[in-house]
């Protein structure tokens, strides 16, 4: 089984019936990135950020962002990395925010709603970000979006930040921005969402607690939670087709992308992308590899 799948690296993502689609790695350390190219993935698509912040008694500076980011891009050589801004709050609590104790703290003040209410701290993320990307091909995606006006200040802090750089002569790229999509809001408004942004990122492990309102992280609700609920399906599908009908291309990076039973649902879908922990990326290729979609299912 293993050598069948090792077969696999260096063959494309795509079904008998020439459908393609891009196949990437999550990661959640620097380090990571060997496992990645190890299994072959075309790209990285989940950087989860925090573990800079996790692993730092005080704020991480930017140049120690900086040279994360730059190792990664470089790294990977051109493929694409799509890095998460600051996801923390939440279960990934860091003492020197000083957040306050929450009755609801998934529901509370985390992520994107940090950063756009403390925008030095966001601001200095973005300037690391934007200066890794003349090293590689970097992409930039901001989690826990439930609204346009949110993606538009981002836009806003984004193009300060990008003119800052240029009046002080420091090169970045023109990088590609993607939300995710982790909220039933962003769902239900992401027809508007796609003409803000290049792509969408479906987050299904916090899209599937805020549908069925079952937290993902207390074990008693398991016999509850049921990971093929179908108005989690039904949301995914919407994504999928008001992302395409505004022009963004749609990805899938929670723990559902990677699930082989689901696999042929997502790409009648039209996914264009699957983002899985590394050690999925060869199972997901060869899952696609046996798919016909020209027969009915
Ligand atoms: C998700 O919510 O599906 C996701 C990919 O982000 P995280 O698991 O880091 O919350
Ligand atoms: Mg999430």
């Amino acid at each position: 089984k293993q050598k069948l799948l090792k077969a696999l690296k260096g063959e494309k993502t795509i079904t008998k019936d020439g459908k393609e689609i891009h196949l990437y790695a999550n990661i959640g350390s620097v380090a990571d990135t060997a496992a990645v190219l190890m299994n072959d993935a075309e790209g990285i698509g989940l950087f989860r950020s925090e573990f800079l912040y996790l692993e730092s008694d005080t704020y991480p500076t930017e140049n120690e962002q900086f040279n994360a980011y730059k190792t990664v891009a470089e790294n990977m050589a051109g493929k694409k990395v799509i890095i998460r801004t600051l996801d923390i709050g939440a279960d990934k609590q860091v003492d020197y925010f000083e957040l306050d104790k929450e009755e609801n703290p998934a529901l509370g003040y985390r992520a994107i709603r940090i950063c756009l209410t403390r925008q030095e701290v966001f601001k200095t993320q973005l300037r690391a970000l934007l200066r890794a990307s003349a090293y590689g091909n970097i992409s930039i995606m901001f989690p826990m979006i439930i609204a346009v006006d949110e993606v538009r200040k981002i836009k806003q802090i984004l193009k300060e930040v990008k003119d800052e750089l240029r009046e002080q002569g420091i090169p970045f790229k023109d990088v590609e921005i993607g939300v995710m999509i982790e909220t039933p809001a962003a769902v239900m408004v992401s027809e508007q969402l796609a003409q803000e942004v290049d792509f969408f990122s479906i987050g299904t492990n916090d899209l599937t607690q805020y549908t069925l309102a079952i937290d993902r992280q207390n074990p008693k609700l398991d016999e509850f939670y049921d990971a093929h609920h179908p108005a989690v399906l039904k949301l995914i599908q919407m994504t999928i087709e008001n992302g395409h009908k505004g022009g963004a291309w749609v990805g899938i990076c929670g723990e559902l992308g990677a699930d082989l039973e689901l696999t042929e649902t997502f790409l009648r879908m039209g996914v264009d992308e699957l983002s899985v922990s590394p050690t999925f990326v060869l199972p997901i290729r060869n899952r696609v590899r046996s798919l016909d979609l020209s027969q009915e299912s």
